[in-house]
Order: C-alpha cells, then structure tokens, then sequence
C-alpha cells in the first residue's frame, strides 16, 4: 500500500512538536538531516487505512537562506517528494506565522493550517475566521488544535486523509500573491526563461524559482550558476533586480516581503479580530486614518479632487503657452519654408490647417496630462492606491464588485488598454468580464484635454470640479452597470474572494516617478506623431473632398456628419462639427480635439498668417515659457489653504476655446463632455475587450456605451436648460 509522505512545518515553539507527537504517539524516530546537526524527527500514523509518514521540519520563521534550518526544510520542501504539508500556526501571533504558511503556497505544495494556541488565543480575546481564513488562501483547510491537550488532532487525520486522497488535480492551489504591475512583469519574464531551461524548468517552480532569483538567494543562485545554461537565467535576473532597484530605490528582495507581509496584512485585516494593541507602525497609523471605514472613502475623494486641481492649475499656463507656440512661431516657420519652395496652396493649406492644427492641438495638453501621470505615479509607488482599492472594497462590495476589480478600473484613468489587460490579475472569468465592461467608463487622460478645453471655453472658474465631477459620474455609471450586469446577467455568481494587498508605505523614487510618467508620456507623444498625425491628414482629405469644395460642410465628411448630427440634435449639439468631431474620436477620444481644432479654428484662420520676425517668435517660445511656469508655480502656491500670491488673473484661453463659445450653448457644452466621457470606447480599447472577452462582448460594449452615454447627455442638456 502507499505511504504518504508529510511534512510538519511552522515557527520556533508553534507547537509543531506538540503535534508531531499527538499524531504519531510511539511511532518515532530521532536522526540527523544529512550532513547537518540539526536533529531529524520522523514517525508515522495510520488512519482510515491510510499511512502516514510524517517529517517534523525544524522550527523557521521563512523559508529564505538565512540559516541551515531554513535550507533544510526548504530543499525538504521542493526536493522531498511531499504529498502535503501540515503548517502549525500560533493563533495567538497570526500575523508573522503566515509569513512562512505563504511561502510554502507559493511553492504549490497541498497545505493543511492547524490553527495552535486557540485556548490561548481565545483567552486573549482573539478571534479567527477560520473559514474566511482559508478561503482567503485559496482554499486552505483550517483546523483548530490545541497540541498540548491533543484537542483537534482526530480532525486533522481526517482532513488530511481527504486531501491526500484527492487528485493532484483538485488539490493543486491557485494561490498567487500579486507582486504588483512592474515586479509582476519581471516575473512573469524570469519564469518564461526558467520554463524553456531543460533542467531548470523540471527541476523547481518556474515561478517560484524566479521570485528566489530576484530575491538573490545566495544558495539557488550558486544552485543555477551550477546547471548548465543557468548563466543566461542569471544574467536576466540580475538585469531584473537592477531594474527594480532604480524604480523603487530598494533591493527586490524588501520589495517582496513588503508585498508577502502586505498581502498577510491585509488578510489578516479580514479575517483576525482582537482587542486593540499598543505599539502600532507609523504605517498602520496612517491606515488608522486614510483606510479607515468612515475617513477612507471621503479622503480618496479629496485626494482625487486635489489631483485636478493641480492638474488644472499647473497645466493651463502651459496649455496658453503650447498653444502659443503652435499657432505662432510653428505655423509661421511652416509657412515659410512651403512659401520658399513654392508649394502649391493646397499643400500649405495641408501642412499647416490639416498637420499641424492637428497635432498642435493635442500637444496643448500634454504639459496637463504629465502632472496627471506624476501624480498617479506616485500615488500608486507610494502605495496610496492599495489604500484606496481596500476603501472601495467595501463599497463595491455591496455593488457585487470587489476592491481588486479596483486596481485596474485606477489604471484605466491612465489609459483604458492597459486597464483592460491588467482585469488578468483577477481571478475568475465573472469578474474579469465585469471589470473589462467598467473599464471605459473610467476616464482615460484622452479624455482629460476635452473637458479642460471646453471647461476654459465656458467654466473657466469651475474647470477643477467639472473635471472631477466627470470622473466621479464616470465611477458612478461603472457602479450602476455592475449592479444592472449581476441582476441579469450574473445571478448567482458571488464575486470571489481575494486578499487586498497592504504592503507598507514607502517614499516613491524620483527615478520610479520618473519611468512610470515617462511611460506615458512617450506614449502620448507618439500617437500624436503617428496615429493622430495621420488621421489629421486624412481628416484634411476629407474635409477638401470632392476637390474644391467651398465650404468644408459640403465635403465628404461634412455630409456624412451632417446626416449623424440628426441623433444628436435633442442632444444640444447636432452640429455637423460636433458630430464629426465624435465620429473620429472612435480612433482615439484626443482626436475629439484635433477634429475640433481643423473644422472650426480651420474655418477662422483663412486669411494668411501675420508677418512675424524670428525675434518675436523666439519670444514667443522663450518668455512665453518662462511666464507659464512662473504662472504655474503662483497658482500652485495659491491651492495651499491661507496663502495668496497676487498675480494679475489673466483670463486663460485659446484660439479655438474662443471659437467654440460661438457654437456651443453652456449646457449642450455640459451636455458634451458627458456623452464624450460615457461614449463608445476607442478602437484601441475595443480592440483589447475583444481580444480578452470576444466580439460579442465587444459588441455589447459598444451598444451599452453609446445608448447609456446619449441617455445621459439627454438628461444633463434638458436640466442644464432649465437651470442656465
Ligand atoms: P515547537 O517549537 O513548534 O516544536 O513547539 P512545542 O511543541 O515544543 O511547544 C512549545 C510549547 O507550547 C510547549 O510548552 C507546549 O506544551 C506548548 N503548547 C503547544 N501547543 C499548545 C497549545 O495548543 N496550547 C497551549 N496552551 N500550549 C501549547
Ligand atoms: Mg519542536
């Protein structure tokens, strides 16, 4: 018959001993792990016919590299041919027992929690969720024990039993702490190197092995140089950990544990509950405050506001600065090279109504969209965003969402796309679904630059609380859906449970900041270059064709949008222009701009532009900057509360602000924004939900989006006439 082998593990003095001897009575045997003095238990037991072998590991707090005893219940633990694993656990020090029990998960190995201590624990007033507990781990069983009594051990035969005899199948753990999105990427590429290795990949958990190579264990790493072919592995795991560090301006190895010891922290949070102790970190008095159950949800809401109040602030003397320099000195050097070479009008009327009041247009708002990635980076590198996603657990939970449906929906006020892919990290099919249908409500920074340019054409002293209203009713839309999507399409599908990561708060990197912005920014920089540039020049195709119309409106396009101006007109704004301008923002939502700003300023600007000299343009670009940043900094000085630094309040506008209070009223304006946060999500994003969830849902997102973002256009035009 069989005999099954298992391991005992747990901390110094968990009572793994106590254990070891109620399960296997007289059946022992004392000796040495080989070429160690650290003495080696082993005894057995039958139960239900089933033997048993049981290996009391020595008594660790990790299973890192730091001491023999580590390396020998580790090397037990990955080379030992374990069935299962018994983790003795004192109740009464939860928290820093689990640090081992998530170790061995992440090994894949069948665990089994003997909750110790629990008359300890109970006289300490401690309580447990057990059930909760396990769940929590993937599916952990939980058993209470009192190891010195024998209470409890008859159950844990059982339960072990039933878990042996389950196919490896069944019994396999999903568990997987999410390390967060950089050092996830880093390991997910270190694990695809470990799994194409021949030895490597046989030998240990890819990625495992990969999260042990970026901690450096000095043991594995001789390990690995040692195999052949393991050098290249090396090499990228170094590369990985230098990567790391400059990002976050600490080694992986105390990133890991942070997230290890954030995961048990926030685990624990759920299920552990005690009378309140002395003695608490700096970080969990700021979680006192910023996760708290009455603080959390008002602080998260001011520190969004506080965002687009510097967002609005910093960004709009830039914004009168790009557009200076756009409209000026770019457009006027423009003109004079294609007047020098002798292009024909048709070209210069291309170059500089088509390409670059296109593009100009959209590089307004890249000196806003940048402290909106600074400030998102360092909200999340801080760990702020963990904070924010534990808050919005609680309520999304009543919504049949969950907390961690709320990282990505964060990403997605970056761009939707990524958002759209990072639904991955969640953990089954409903929610992935779910949270990828939310995702485009979330407003991406394409976004941003629409609303900022009609808040200065007609709020220009309420931009701060439009702009977040939006992003606040675009949250509320996503609430709404879910709570629409689980009453028809999801009944009976619970959301899964999962652990909220809360890893410590840690000061964010100049360097980390730095990437993070970067990331975006470039991305930014080269759809303006490519994408956008291109869709300008076709647009100008489009808005001269048939060749030598007068008038843009009896072009292609204008009759085109013409006719789809019909649908919006109980809207406010069935213009041929405003709808033109929504049917290329289907490419990108900032090509809302770009087609604003070739229709309408295209239309103004007909006449040739003034003779300028190079001084006056090099002004332009030199004191123009100079002033934006010194306006920049004054209003930034301004939002500290008590301070006032006088400043001529010059009104901030653009060429093409001007233009559009002439074709807007104030609230088919309102009216607007609304339909262009809520509308039909960009090509780029539709493309992402189909590739993750499939036409169908692709489709239904587009339906959904459009009819909820017309409904409620509706609705803000009809009161917005009634109260302006
Ligand atoms: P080990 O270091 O993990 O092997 O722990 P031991 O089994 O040697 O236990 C350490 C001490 O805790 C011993 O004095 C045990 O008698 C005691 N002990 C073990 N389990 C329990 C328990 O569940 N409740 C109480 N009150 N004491 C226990
Ligand atoms: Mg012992």
């Amino acid at each position: 018959m069989h005999t099954y082998t298992i391991a005992l593990a747990g901390n110094p003095n968990a009572g793994k001993s106590s254990i070891f001897n109620a399960l296997t009575g007289q059946h022992q045997h004392v000796g040495n792990w080989p070429g160690k003095t650290v003495e080696k238990k082993e005894g057995t037991f039958t139960h239900r016919g089933v033997t048993v072998q049981v290996v009391d590991l020595p008594g660790t707090y990790s299973l890192s590299a730091f001491s023999p005893e580590e390396v020998i219940a580790r090397d037990f633990l990955i080379e030992g041919n374990v069935d299962a694993v018994i983790n003795v656990v004192d109740a009464t020090n939860l928290e820093r027992n689990l640090y081992l029990t998530v170790q061995i998960l992440e090994m894949g190995l069948p665990l089994i929690l003997a909750l110790n201590m629990i008359d300890v624990a109970e006289e300490k007033g401690i309580r447990i969720e057990d059930e909760q507990l396990g769940l929590l781990l993937g599916g952990v069983p939980v058993v209470r024990t009192v190891g010195s009594r024998k209470v409890g051990i008859d159950r844990l035969k059982d339960v072990l039993i039933d878990l042996l005899e389950r196919t490896p199948e069944e019994t396999r753990s999903p568990f997987h702490i999410d390390y967060g999105r950089d050092m996830e990427r880093e390991i997910e590429h270190l694990a695809h190197a470990i799994e194409a290795h021949p030895e490597l990949g046989h030998r240990y958990p890819p990625r495992w092995l990969a999260i042990k190579l970026l901690e450096a264990e000095e043991d594995l790493l001789q390990r690995v140089r040692r195999t052949p072919g393991g050098e290249e592995i090396l090499r990228l795991a170094e590369e990985s950990r230098e990567r790391l560090t400059r990002v976050y301006g600490e080694t992986p190895d105390i990133l890991i544990a942070d997230r290890r010891y954030g995961f048990i922290h926030g685990l624990v949070r759920r299920v552990l509950h005690q009378p309140r102790q002395e003695g608490l970190s700096l970080s969990d008095r700021i979680d006192r405050v910023v996760a708290s159950r009455y603080l959390g949800i008002p602080i998260f809401l001011l520190v969004m506001y506080l965002l687009f109040e510097l967002v609005v602030n910093v960004s709009t003397p830039f914004l009168d600065w790009v557009d200076a320099v756009f409209t000026g000195p770019v457009t006027h050097l423009a003109y004079a090279i294609l007047t020098a070479l002798n292009a024909p009008p048709w070209l210069t009327s291309l170059v500089i109504d088509g390409a670059i009041a296109g593009v100009g247009s959209i590089m307004t708002f890249l000196p806003g969209l940048m402290i909106l990635y600074i400030f998102l980076a360092i909200l999340e590198d801080s760990g702020y965003m963990a904070r924010a996603a534990f808050v919005m657990d609680k309520v999304m939970r009543i919504f049949g969402l969950h907390g961690k449906a709320f990282i990505p929906m964060i990403l997605g006020f970056g761009c939707n796309v990524p958002a759209v892919y990072a639904t991955r990290t969640l953990e089954n099919a409903r929610d992935r679904l779910l949270t990828g249908l939310l995702i485009p409500f979330m407003s991406c920074s394409a976004r941003l630059p629409v609303y900022v340019l009609f808040g200065l054409a007609f709020f220009p002293h309420h931009m701060t609380i439009l702009i977040w209203s939006l992003y606040v009713v675009g949250i509320l839309v996503a609430v709404l859906t879910s709570v629409i999507a689980n009453r028809f399409l999801f009944r009976g599908h619970p959301p899964s449970l999962f652990v909220l990561e809360l890893p410590p708060y840690r000061m964010p990197t100049w360097y980390g900041i730095w990437t993070h912005t970067w990331e975006h920014t470039r991305e930014f920089v080269v759809r303006a270059g490519t994408v956008i540039l291109l869709i300008s020049i076709i647009l100008w195709f489009l808005l001269n064709l048939p060749w030598g119309v007068s008038h843009p409106r009896d072009s292609y396009f204008g009759r085109v949008s013409e006719v789809a101006a019909i649908g919006l007109r109980p809207l406010g704004f069935g213009t041929w222009q405003a709808s033109g301008a929504l049917l290329t923002g289907f490419i990108a939502k900032e090509v809302v701009i770009t087609t604003m700003g070739q229709i309408y300023v295209g239309e103004t600007l007909e006449e040739e532009p003034p003779q300028t000299s190079w001084r006056e343009d090099v002004e332009t670009v030199v004191v123009g900057f100079g002033k934006a940043v010194v306006e920049a900094g004054r209003r930034m000085f301004n939002i500290l509360p008590g301070l006032h630094w006088e400043g001529e309040e010059e009104e901030m506008d653009t060429v093409l602000a001007a233009t559009l209070r002439q074709a807007f009223t104030p609230a088919a304006a309102l009216a607007f924004v609304v339909f262009v946060l809520l509308y039909v999500p960009c090509v780029a994003t539709l493309a992402a939900i189909r590739q993750e969830f499939g036409t169908r849902w692709a489709l239904v997102s587009v339906v959904y989006q459009n009819s909820v973002a017309w409904i409620l256009a509706f609705i803000v035009y009809r009161v917005g006439l009634l109260l302006m």
